[in-house]
């Protein structure tokens, strides 16, 4: 027998994630000790009352049935209160919330409910994986909209041809942003809604770090834009607010009829997210919020750690406003990927190369902040030593 992938698999480029993991692991099964800061799940756990919602639930044996996908009702009006305390944005929790097995069921979703094979779907590079996989596995033709140092991390609207607007059905866009670690200002927001609304496009925001913010900066949702209903729907996730990342919790709210295709399409995939986790979730949305405050803290002393060793070594990069990651410029000659390739094998330190998230990604590295504040030290220690050498 031989199996030929389908076409669309294509579209599921991984290779570079895959490539430089397995040398990762190659690494640690030779007994070397690698300081990872790769992947981008969070290694803190959630607070105490989350994890005894989610004890709780697991012991009443009424909670073992299929859910359905739209979301219990608590947990559908513990986002709508969320997000009006959190964000003043108004959601009804009937029509304009929807519950999904993280984002990602989300974002993968998406464009199988509005694009057709041809249309074309706006997506950032560099860019969070999933903005791609999904359109391209919806039969999408991708318009990239580069990301760079010059337009301060945002899309540059003016630069996308009216013949591709034509074309257009929907934009993806993330602040604060992964990889890049970058915030957009509220006017780039109200751009964006006229943009939509003049060229008939959905905004699809992931507002995944929206709590993950240092030194006071606030971001908006991007529904708090007057108009913004019309045209977007926003991503959201437990995932890294309450470090629940392997629960599978997440939503999506904004407009109502965009969100009614995405749960008939869902109704047809999954059957919904496990209660408890379902409990779980909304006794973080509605306990108390300290330990979200003491995460976005924790992320903040380790992105200091980062940014201040090594601006000392001389390797300038950014300090970044929010999200956990920080996005740095290749200090040698290489490539994004030789250079992570000679670091994980000469300092035992594990990134991500730029070029995974996309063309413009080449030239810089993602360094993910997702261990303690003793072991960034130490990574810093190494690389300073292994450029030290070169
Ligand atoms: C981590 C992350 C998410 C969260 O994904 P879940 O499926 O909710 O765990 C969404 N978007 C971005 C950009 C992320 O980095």
């Amino acid at each position: 027998m031989e199996f030929r992938q389908a076409q669309r698999m294509q579209g599921l480029t991984s290779a570079i994630f895959t490539e430089v993991d397995n040398l990762r692991k190659e690494q640690v099964a030779a007994g070397k000790d690698i300081i990872t800061l790769s992947i981008g799940s969070p290694d803190l756990a959630p607070a105490g009352h989350i994890i005894e919602a989610l004890q709780q639930g697991v012991g009443n044996r009424n909670n073992y049935g299929y859910t359905l996908s739209k979301g219990i009702p608590a947990f559908s009006n513990a986002v709508s209160n969320w997000y009006k305390s959190h964000f003043d944005v108004d959601l009804d929790a009937q029509t304009e919330v929807y519950s999904l097995i993280g984002s990602q069921d989300g974002l993968a979703h998406i464009a199988l409910c509005l694009v057709n094979p041809g249309d074309v779907v706006l997506v950032p590079d560099p860019g969070y994986p999933i903005f791609s996989a999904g359109p391209l596995m919806a039969g999408a033709e991708l318009y990239r909209m580069p990301l760079t140092a010059a337009n301060h991390y945002l899309p540059d609207l003016s630069a996308i041809s009216e013949a591709v607007l034509k074309r257009a059905k929907m934009m993806i866009i993330n602040y604060p942003n992964n990889p890049l670690a970058a915030t957009a200002p509220r006017e780039f927001f109200e751009q964006v809604v006229a943009f939509a609304k003049r060229y008939n496009i959905l905004v699809c925001h992931d507002f995944a770090y929206s709590e993950l913010v240092f030194d006071g900066y606030r971001p908006d949702s991007f529904l708090s834009i007057p108009g913004a209903k019309e045209v977007a729907i926003e991503f959201h996730s437990l995932s890294k607010t309450y470090n629940m990342a392997g629960c599978r919790a997440g939503m999506v709210v904004g407009n109502k009829e965009v969100i009614a295709l995405l749960g008939k399409v869902k109704s047809n995939f999954d059957y919904g997210i496990f209660q408890p986790i379902q409990q779980a979730a909304v006794a973080a949305l509605t306990g108390p919020q300290d330990c979200v405050r003491e995460t976005a803290l924790t992320y903040q002393r380790r992105r200091d750690i980062i940014v201040n060793g090594l601006n000392q070594m001389g390797w300038q990069v950014n300090r970044p406003q929010a999200s956990m990651y920080v996005w740095a410029p290749v200090p040698t000659q290489q490539s994004s990927f030789d250079f992570v390739v000679d670091l994980l094998k000469h300092a035992g330190v594990a990134l991500i190369p730029g070029s995974g998230f996309g063309q413009f990604g080449e030239g810089f590295v993602r360094i993910a902040l997702v261990q303690p504040e003793d072991r960034l030290s130490e990574a810093v220690h190494r690389i300073e030593s292994w450029l030290g050498k070169l």
